[in-house]
């Protein structure tokens, strides 16, 4: 369905079930789970869907080592569930990844759980052996009745340096383990958005729509149109992530603090002998404070983070240079013959992790499990129903939950699971990938290269794009079809440049951009929307400022943005 015929529908039925504010992973995972149930369900998001925490992840899909020395053990037991399940229901973006823990100390952190247990908080100590060992061994004991990957293992520091001979030489051994990763976490999230629109006519979604309240009810408003349309929900589902304060707030809700952010920012690196060194591993390491950092091979680059810093408005963060100079220091930490050029990073990106409001006073002690809780109607608003902390890699289950908390407010029952349902381009995922592309390849006159490109990029949804081709024309100094970007304009809800090349495609954050291409897309985006050359160049000026203050990426066309903000939907 269109925006236009969207807004229509809205404007003719503003009595719905349940309006679910906010369009990341949790917020997408809720609405698909009513969706299926037949509930009259409406998402709304600010911005575009996945646009805010759940495109600034580390892009793991995981347990949480890190979370067992915290008590978290339901947490990791539960993520492990929704790991194995990731990599059988969207096997197309989800994948495993081999991870190692460089290790300095053997006897070191043992206090670290205890201390906690005990209700003390403190920065950690070094993580030596015995700690790692210990929580290897719950990890596959976690696991073992699936087993779908192997077991960790140890090696000395002879056999470590031989493997990864970059390693800082003062390392003690190492442990390998395997987690996933996830390639394309936003348009996984408007897979689950577009399959529930299709089960359901009562399912409708909008990006770049707000939502508020006046004294009259709740307000939606068009931020591309500033149009407003009133809407009276039974239940209202707050899953705003960092903003959840911030929504209560402006819809009237009468709760307590619930969240206490902490900005994450993470760097993408195109050195190859840092992409080689890693021998296509995750290294998981500890910087010298203590803090965990990861850095592992993403899409042909380096993805290396993150930080872990207070905010309390989500809405204002970016990756600043002294987070920049902290990733840099860290990964001289662990492999420190390695030199990043400035011109070698290519791409920034800095969110908000929802943590749970917290008195710790070191962040990576603040929980990291997730809850619901009711705040209860008051004149003008119904019962909200907030979704509070929730991991990427656990957006099912905290969605699962959420929904059985609002159909029994409703007094309906589930009738569905999406335990094992496979999500968009993993339907149907061939057993022989090289087959399927093969047959790809014969049926729509593609190279055997192109074909294979495309299940990459989408699964088995590279089908729905091949057919929609009309020519085989690639767009300038770019690896895509012209077809692929139309394609997505005109099916998957794309309101501006920001929308294609952040969070439909990955052409970005790898790296990829160049102004022929954003020209060229530009071209196609415009004549779609018929704009006319005013609103095109404003396009134009809004996407190479973002890029620049946001994301570190600039083009020598545009004067530094630095402190400007973007005025239209980027
Ligand atoms: C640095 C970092 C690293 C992380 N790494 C990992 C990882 O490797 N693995 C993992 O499993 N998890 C990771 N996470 C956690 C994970 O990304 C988040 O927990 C998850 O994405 C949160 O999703 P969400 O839907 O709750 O919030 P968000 O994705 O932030 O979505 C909230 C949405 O609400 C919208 N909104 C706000 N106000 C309004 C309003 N008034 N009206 C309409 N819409 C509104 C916003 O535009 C936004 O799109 C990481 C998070 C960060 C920040």
């Amino acid at each position: 369905m269109n925006r236009n015929d969207t807004l229509a529908a809205l404007r003719e039925r503003p009595d719905i079930a349940v309006l679910v504010i906010g369009g990341g992973i949790n917020g997408i995972s809720v609405f698909r789970e009513l969706a299926l149930q037949g509930v009259d369900v409406v998402l709304a998001d600010k911005g575009d869907y996945c646009g805010g925490a759940s495109a600034a992840l580390s892009r793991m899909v995981h347990g949480g080592l890190r979370y067992l020395e915290n008590g978290e053990f339901k947490l990791v037991r539960e993520s492990l569930a929704e790991r194995d399940r990731l990599l059988k229901n969207a096997p197309h973006y989800v994948a495993p990844l081999p991870t190692t823990v460089p290790i300095f100390d053997i006897f070191s952190g043992i206090a670290n759980g205890a201390v906690r247990f005990l209700g003390l908080t403190r920065r950690p100590s070094r993580r030596g052996a015995l700690v790692i060992k210990a929580g290897l061994t719950l990890y596959d004991l976690f696991t073992a009745a699936r087993r779908l990957m192997p077991r960790h293992r140890f090696r000395g520091r002879g056999k470590t340096l031989q493997t990864w001979p970059a390693t800082n030489p003062s390392i003690r051994s190492s442990a390998t383990y395997y987690d996933a990763w996830v390639s394309h976490p936003e348009r996984l999230g408007l897979e689950m958005l577009i399959d529930a629109m299709a089960g359901s006519v009562s399912a409708l979604a909008l990006n770049y729509a707000s939502v508020g309240s006046t004294e009259a009810g709740l307000v939606l408003t068009d931020t591309l149109t500033g149009e407003t349309l009133p809407l009276r929900p039974q239940l209202v589902v707050n899953a705003t992530g960092g903003w959840i304060d911030l929504t209560n707030k402006a819809i009237g809700a009468a709760a307590p603090r619930m969240i206490g952010g902490t900005k994450g920012s993470h760097l993408i690196v195109d050195n190859r002998e840092l992409h080689a060194a890693l021998g296509g591993h995750m290294v998981y390491y500890e910087n010298e404070d203590g803090r965990i950092c990861i850095l592992f091979p993403y899409l042909g680059k380096v993805l290396i983070g993150s930080t872990d810093i207070r905010v309390d408005d989500p809405g204002k963060v970016r990756c600043e240079d002294d987070e920049r100079a902290y990733i840099l220091q860290s990964l001289a930490f662990v492999f420190p013959s390695i030199a990043i050029a400035e011109n070698e990073i290519v791409f920034r990106f800095s969110g908000v992790r929802p943590l749970p409001a917290s008195s710790d006073s070191f962040t990576g002690r603040i929980p990291r499990d997730h809850f619901c809780e009711f705040v209860e109607p008051v004149s003008h608003l119904p019962a909200t129903l907030c979704m509070i902390g929730g991991k990427w890699t656990t957006f099912r289950s905290f969605g699962a939950m959420a929904a059985d908390m609002a159909l029994e407010r409703l007094g309906l029952t589930r009738k569905t699971s999406t335990e094992d349902l496979a999500i968009g381009g993993g339907r149907n995922f061939p057993a022989d990938p090289e087959n399927w592309c093969t047959a790809l390849a014969t049926k729509y006159e593609l190279s055997i290269e192109r074909a294979r490109v495309l299940f990459e990029r989408y699964g088995t949804s590279a089908e729905n794009f091949a057919a929609h081709f009309t020519t085989r024309e690639m767009l300038p100094q770019s690896e895509y079809f012209a077809g692929e970007l139309h394609f997505m304009i005109e099916r998957e809800q794309v309101e501006c440049l920001a929308d294609l090349f952040l969070r439909r495609t990955t052409i970005a954050i790898t790296g990829g951009l160049n102004l022929a291409l954003i020209d060229a897309a530009l071209a196609l985006l415009a004549a779609h929307k018929g704009w006319d050359t005013a609103r095109t160049d404003a396009e134009r000026t809004a996407f190479l400022t973002l890029l620049e203050y946001q994301h570190g990426v600039s083009f020598s066309d545009i004067s530094k943005a630095n402190d400007k903000r973007s005025a239209l939907c980027a």
